[in-house]
């Protein structure tokens, strides 16, 4: 396909999407939890900005009253003054969403609340499960009735099922884990206790901190420093932790080996913030690790090297240290194109990329620039930046790309497209080197995901096919809505 017609038929989006973000909190002195749920929201927003919500409840109250608030939009959108002061509760969880299955709607927004014979429940997800569809249809034909199209809503109707044949929500949890195939990190409140749970493979991150007398379940450290809360650990890959005020109980009886745990590896190279921590590695020194790779395995003479921001800054960094050569800032980033900004039609002359992104011309002219970006998907905005960049004057623009390419799509709560949308798939990097205007152009090997994330087993199935688990036998992938 030609460089214009991938233009036309996907309108310059060219960004891969994380799936969502959750934050849990229980305060044992009995202070309101919402605000500080609506500061680890606003930390975890790169994780998804089409929804967003809170739910909360006062484990002294009445027990199973949960307000329960959400929307469509970012944390700030939402929550608005009026709707923070009608909620009110000593623990509480909150959720931010992109949709990877289910539309994107309100009624799909989390957490869900569930009103039950044992009382409330309410569930935060991050994931995607790959047999949703089966255990949904198991669901429904002994009555139960969905109120959303997403698979969460699956996962909260098998604990509230499990829940009325065991003795705990925690216990109910454990049996739904062995029912549930694929990635998930959840947080799920009852009217008493705050529980977190990762799946065995440990695709997605969650992470335990504490504040004074309260307890903090979150997708990534970075929502713990925002709320002046301290890291305690990691939640294991397949463990469940209950929260309440005797302390933390651990159940790891769904751990697997460590061998066979697969942390999602596009964590450390895109989605995370940098300034988090996941399972004892910076997500920071993973892109410096990279870009210093990248120095050594495709190496070029130039003046400068720039990052496209903001995932492609570090890595740019860590090529700058290894090689010598100056890193410097090309791009400004205009930070408020949000979710309701409206794409350029092809016949305007301005460009989603030129709005979102201007060159710093004083920068790059009349240099040889080496452009760091994180990955390439179709290559529809990375063609356009690396003309804006001989625009301004650069005289050569080399690519380095700190992830493989991609070739294959995922199952486990990543957008990425289908492989005959990767600009990679059945082409050479030179084939794809002349359709991106650079040039040259490098790739980070798959023989050194391995080293930027210090050895810990990570998946790696979008690059290389190879899946910590076998993938549904029908794509799975988007709308689940029947
Ligand atoms: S296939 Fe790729 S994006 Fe999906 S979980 Fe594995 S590493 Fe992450």
């Amino acid at each position: 396909m030609d460089k214009n017609r991938i233009h036309e038929q996907y309108e310059m989006t060219d960004e891969l999407h994380e799936e969502c973000g959750v934050f849990g909190m229980y305060d044992f002195d009995g202070n309101d939890v919402t605000s500080t749920i609506y500061y680890g929201l606003f930390a975890l927003q790169h994780r998804g900005q089409e929804s967003c919500g809170i739910a909360v409840s006062d484990t002294i109250g009445p027990k199973g009253k949960v307000h329960s608030y959400k929307g469509m939009g970012l944390v700030n959108e939402v929550f608005t003054p009026e709707a923070l002061d009608g909620m009110k509760g000593d623990i509480g969880i909150g959720h931010v969403r992109y949709s990877t299955a289910g539309s994107s709607t309100r009624e799909n927004a989390q957490p869900l609340v569930l009103n039950y014979v044992k009382g409330t429940l309410a569930l935060a997800h991050n994931g995607n499960l790959i047999n949703a569809p089966e255990l949904r249809r198991e669901l429904e034909y002994t009555g139960a009735i969905f109120q959303t199209t997403i698979d969460s809503e699956v996962i909260a109707y098998h604990i509230a099922r499990e829940r009325l044949n065991c003795g705990s929500v925690e216990k109910a949890v454990a049996r739904a884990m062995k029912k549930i195939k694929g990635a998930y990190s959840l947080v799920v409140m009852s009217p008493r206790k705050l529980i977190g749970a990762r799946d065995p493979h440990g695709f997605k991150p969650l992470c335990i901190g504490k504040r004074e007398n309260a307890y903090i379940i979150a997708s990534e450290t970075c929502a713990l420093e925002t709320v002046g809360a301290e890291f305690v650990r990691d939640v294991l890959p397949g463990e469940i932790v209950t929260i309440t005020p005797d302390g933390i109980e651990s159940d790891t009886s769904m751990c697997i080996p460590g061998n066979k745990e697969a942390r999602c590896i596009f964590e450390y190279i895109y989605f995370a913030r940098p300034d988090s921590h996941i399972d004892g590695i910076s997500v920071y020194y993973s892109r410096i690790q990279a870009g210093r790779y990248l120095a050594m395995d495709h190496p070029v003479e130039a003046d400068l090297v720039v990052g496209v921001p903001e995932s492609g800054n570090a890595a740019a960094l860590g090529y700058a240290m290894e090689s010598g050569i100056p890193y410097g800032t090309a791009f400004v980033k205009n930070g408020y194109v949000g979710r309701t900004f409206i794409k350029p039609k092809q016949s305007n002359r301005e460009s989603s990329v030129r709005v979102k992104l201007n060159v710093l011309a004083e920068a790059v002219k009349g240099k040889r620039v080496i452009m760091i970006d994180d990955s390439i998907v179709r290559g529809t905005t990375s063609d356009r930046i690396i003309s804006m960049l001989k625009e301004a004057g650069a005289t050569e623009v080399h690519v380095r790309i700190s992830s493989p390419p991609f070739l294959y799509p995922c199952y486990f709560g990543t957008d990425i497209p289908d492989r005959e949308q990767l600009i990679a798939y059945n082409r050479s990097v030179e084939d794809i080197r002349k359709i991106l205007g650079a040039d040259s152009l490098g790739y980070l090997g798959v023989d050194r995901l391995c080293g930027i994330v210090k050895s810990k087993p990570c998946c790696h199935g979008c690059f290389t096919g190879e899946y910590p688990m076998d993938p549904p036998e029908c794509d799975i992938r988007g709308e689940y809505t029947r």
